[in-house]
């Protein structure tokens, strides 16, 4: 039985007024036991966040980490100290890092690597452009950036330190969300390659989130797919009463 895993990626947006209240929100009204809430703040906001939601079981993670332990990068944040102020968690290999920072597959297994060391869980994005899924590319792509981000670990790290968020580029931050049929193929897909590589164990407990245009509209039909386990979310996660709605997806 695999728990439903729900986390909003704040990105570049809030402040210090809004997340406060936004984790008193968190504090007031917990999610239902069986779901697993995370929450990934802008970096600067990480250790009050942690801080606010300490007495909770809301995931805290940081939206990406550095490679390097420490040096001149001006900018960047090593993995290290994420986990030094408290947080658990780090997202890798989102689209907007991979296209708009230019990370490569070899940068976010490099990251992926430096992460797991310092002790942080990771959630590892992977998803294709519309050129791509027209071209007929998209288990090519998303296979091989998962192939990338995973290679080399033990099978235990993959089960109980590993999420997999599938996120379709075409469908972040653009209302065009993946039918809950594209989402299922392609959940499947993750699966029976982690299956593959892995074995059915690790496959079987490997926790997959779809992300792309999730809001309390669509949470429930997404959430219903067998090999759908949660959801990493942009847009509807920055109001407290949206991301409330999606914690409480009917299943
Ligand atoms: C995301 O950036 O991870 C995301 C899924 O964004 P949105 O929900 O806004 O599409």
């Amino acid at each position: 039985m695999r728990r439903p895993f729900i986390a909003g990626n704040w990105k570049m947006n809030l402040d210090r007024a809004s997340i406060g209240a936004f984790c008193a929100a968190l504090r007031d009204n917990p999610a239902p036991s069986g779901v697993r809430v995370g929450v990934f703040p802008p970096s600067v906001y990480l250790a009050e966040v942690v801080a606010a939601l300490a007495a909770t079981d809301v995931v805290v993670g940081a939206q990406t980490c550095h490679s390097e332990r420490s040096g001149a990068f001006t900018g960047e944040i090593a993995a290290s100290m994420v986990k030094d102020v408290g947080a658990s968690h780090v997202i890798l290999g989102h689209s907007e890092r991979r296209h708009v920072f230019g990370e490569s597959d070899g940068d976010v297994r490099l990251r992926m690597t430096a992460a797991l060391a310092a002790g942080l869980d990771v959630i590892l994005c992977v998803g294709e452009t519309i050129a791509q899924r027209e071209a007929g590319a998209t288990a090519q792509v998303v296979l091989g950036q998962l192939d990338a981000g995973l290679a080399g670990l033990e099978p235990a790290t993959v089960t109980d330190r590993v999420t997999v968020a599938y996120e379709p580029v075409w469908a972040i931050g653009t209302g065009h969300t993946a039918t809950p049929d594209q989402a299922q193929d392609v959940h499947a897909q993750i699966r029976a390659r982690v299956a593959h590589g892995y074995g059915s164990d690790v496959a079987d407990k490997l926790i997959i989130q779809y992300g792309g245009s999730v809001k309390p509209a669509n949470v429930s039909e997404l959430m219903a797919c067998p090999d759908v386990d949660g959801a990493l979310v942009g847009g509807a996660s920055l109001d407290p009463n949206s991301f409330d709605a999606l914690l409480r997806f009917e299943s």
